[in-house]
C-alpha cells in the first residue's frame, strides 16, 4: 500500500505537477508559481530527485575545480516558498495514467536512511522535464570505466581524481628532481561543446594549481589531455568557422586532438580505438552524446523515439495524452525550421519553459494555445582562460554573426546571469553574484578539497 498525497488535495484548484527542476522545469515552476500559484488558480508542485538546482552548462567548471558548485546551487524548498509553488523531493518511479497519479520512489538522506517512503502524488496536468543521461552507444566498458558530466556529484568525482593525480605528479617531481615523470593522462571522448570546454578548462586549472599551490608541477608536461572525436572536425554540429577557431585554441593549449577516431572499448586505465591503438588513460570522461532517462522506458504507454525521448506535438503535449507534456532534453519536439528536432540545449529549455508557462495559463482560462516555435539564438563555446567564440543569430542579421575574445566571453557569462535573473529576479541575482564574487576571492583558485 503506497502512501498517497492525493487525499491532501483538499484545495479544489487544478494541480500541475512538474517532474525535474533543471533548466526547463525550475523556470516553468517559478513562472507558473508567480502566475497561477500566487493567484490560487492552480497548485504548482515541483518534484526533483535532488534538494538543489544546478545549471548544467557550468559542470565543466566544477570538474576543472574553477568554481565551487555549492556557491551556485539554488535550494528548491526555499525557492518554492518564495515563488508560490510546492517542492517535493524524490525520483519519479512510475505514472498511473488511469488514476492520474505519479509514483515517487522512497527518498533517502546522505547516510542512506529513508527520509520519505515510496508514495503517490495526484495530478491534473503533468509536465515531464527530466533532462537527459549520457549515451554510451553500447561501447564496451564505457559505462563501467568512463566518468560522465551529468550531475554535480559526477563533476566532483572527476575533480577529486584530477587533483589527486596532480598531487601525486607534483610529489613525484619533488622526490626525484630532474627525473622524467609520467604525466597524468586525461582522455575526453567526444569533442562537442562539453568536451571542448572541459579540455580548455583543464589546461587552465593545471596552470593555476602550479601558480598557487604546487610549484613543482609542470602544467605543460605533467598533464596530458587527449580529446577523441569520431567526426572529421571538433564541434561537428557547429559552423566550420567555430570549429576551426576551437581547433586553433586547443592546439595552442597543447591538447592532443584526434579526429576521425572511433573508440572501441574503455578499460579501467585504457581506451582502445577502432584502428587498433590502446591509449593509457588515468581518467577517462565520456562526453559523446545524450539520450532520454531510462525511467521513461518504464513508464507504460509513453511514445518514445529511438533515443528514448518523449515524442510531443507542437504544443509540447504527449501525442496520446492531452494532460501530459514533456519539454527540455527529455522531449523529442520538431518545432524548429526544417522540422529538425529541437536540440538538447539550455536555450531550448528556456524557450520551452517560457512557452509552456503561457500555454498552461491559457489552458486554465480556456483560451487558444499557439504552437511552440524554436528560435536558434546561436552558440557560444568557452575556452576558459583562452576566451570564447561563437555565432549569434538574429532575425535582423541575414547570417550568423561570429564573435570571439572578451565580447564572446562576456556574452557566455551573460547566459548564466540571464538564467539566474529569470529565476530569482534582478535584486536576488545581484546578491548571488556578489556572494559568488566574494567567495571566489577567499577560496583557492582551483578547488582542492
Ligand atoms: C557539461 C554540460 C555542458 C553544457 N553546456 C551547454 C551550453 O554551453 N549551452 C547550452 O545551451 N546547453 C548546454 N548544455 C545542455 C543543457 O545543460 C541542457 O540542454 C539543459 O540543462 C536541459 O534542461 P532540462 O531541464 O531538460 O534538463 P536538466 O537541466 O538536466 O534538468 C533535469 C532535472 O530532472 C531531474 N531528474 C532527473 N531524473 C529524475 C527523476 N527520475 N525524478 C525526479 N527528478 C529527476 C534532475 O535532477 C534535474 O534537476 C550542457 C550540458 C552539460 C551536461
Amino acid at each position: 500500500m503506497l502512501n498517497s498525497y492525493a487525499q491532501q488535495n483538499i484545495d479544489s484548484s487544478p494541480r500541475i505537477v512538474i517532474v525535474g527542476g533543471g533548466a526547463a522545469g525550475l523556470e516553468l515552476a517559478t513562472r507558473l508559481g508567480n502566475g497561477a500559484g500566487k493567484a490560487r488558480r492552480a497548485q504548482i508542485v515541483l518534484l526533483d530527485r535532488y534538494p538543489t538546482h544546478f545549471w548544467k552548462p557550468l559542470l565543466h567548471e566544477v570538474a576543472s575545480g574553477q568554481i565551487d558548485a555549492s556557491s551556485h546551487q539554488i535550494d528548491f524548498a526555499a525557492h518554492a516558498k518564495w515563488n508560490h509553488f510546492r517542492f517535493e523531493q524524490g525520483a519519479l518511479a512510475g505514472i498511473d495514467r488511469d488514476r492520474r497519479e505519479i509514483v515517487i520512489d522512497e527518498t533517502k538522506d546522505v547516510d542512506g536512511r529513508v527520509l520519505l517512503p515510496r508514495r503517490t502524488l495526484a495530478f491534473d496536468t503533468l509536465v515531464l522535464a527530466l533532462g537527459s543521461v549520457t549515451n554510451f552507444f553500447s561501447i564496451s566498458g564505457a559505462a563501467d570505466h568512463a566518468l560522465t558530466l551529468e550531475t554535480v556529484d559526477q563533476a566532483e568525482t572527476f575533480r577529486r581524481r584530477l587533483v589527486s593525480s596532480l598531487l601525486r605528479a607534483s610529489h613525484a617531481r619533488q622526490a626525484t628532481p630532474g627525473a622524467a615523470s609520467t604525466p597524468v593522462s586525461v582522455t575526453i571522448i567526444g569533442a562537442g561543446a562539453t568536451g571542448v570546454e572541459l579540455a580548455s578548462a583543464l589546461r587552465g586549472s593545471a596552470q593555476r594549481v602550479r601558480d598557487d599551490h604546487m610549484a613543482s608541477l609542470d602544467p605543460a608536461t605533467d598533464i596530458r589531455i587527449r580529446l577523441l572525436e569520431g567526426a572529421p572536425r571538433v564541434l561537428p554540429a557547429l559552423p566550420e568557422r567555430i570549429s576551426a577557431r576551437a581547433q586553433d585554441v586547443l592546439a595552442g593549449l597543447g591538447v592532443d586532438v584526434r579526429l576521425g577516431c572511433r573508440v572501441q572499448s574503455v578499460g579501467a586505465e585504457t581506451v582502445a580505438t577502432a584502428d587498433g591503438e590502446t591509449l593509457a588513460s588515468d581518467i577517462t570522461i565520456w562526453a559523446a552524446g545524450v539520450e532520454g532517462p531510462p525511467v521513461l522506458r518504464q513508464l507504460a504507454g509513453l511514445p518514445l523515439n529511438r533515443l528514448g525521448q518523449v515524442i510531443v506535438d507542437g504544443t509540447l503535449q504527449v501525442e496520446n495524452d492531452s494532460d501530459i507534456y514533456a519539454m527540455g532534453d527529455c522531449a523529442a519536439c520538431t518545432a524548429s525550421k526544417g522540422e529538425a528536432l529541437v536540440p538538447p540545449r539550455a536555450q531550448a529549455a528556456h524557450q520551452q519553459a517560457v512557452y509552456l508557462a503561457d500555454a498552461l495559463m491559457r489552458r486554465l482560462d480556456n483560451r487558444d494555445v499557439p504552437h511552440f516555435s524554436y528560435r536558434d539564438q546561436g552558440t557560444l563555446i568557452s575556452f576558459g582562460d583562452a576566451g570564447a567564440a561563437g555565432a549569434l543569430m538574429s532575425e535582423l542579421l541575414r547570417g550568423p554573426l561570429f564573435i570571439e575574445g572578451w565580447f564572446a566571453a562576456s556574452c557566455y557569462r551573460h547566459l548564466y546571469r540571464r538564467h539566474i535573473i529569470g529565476l530569482t529576479g534582478i535584486r536576488r541575482a545581484a546578491m548571488y553574484g556578489a556572494i559568488q564574487w566574494l567567495r571566489q576571492r577567499v577560496r583557492p583558485t582551483v578547488k582542492l578539497n
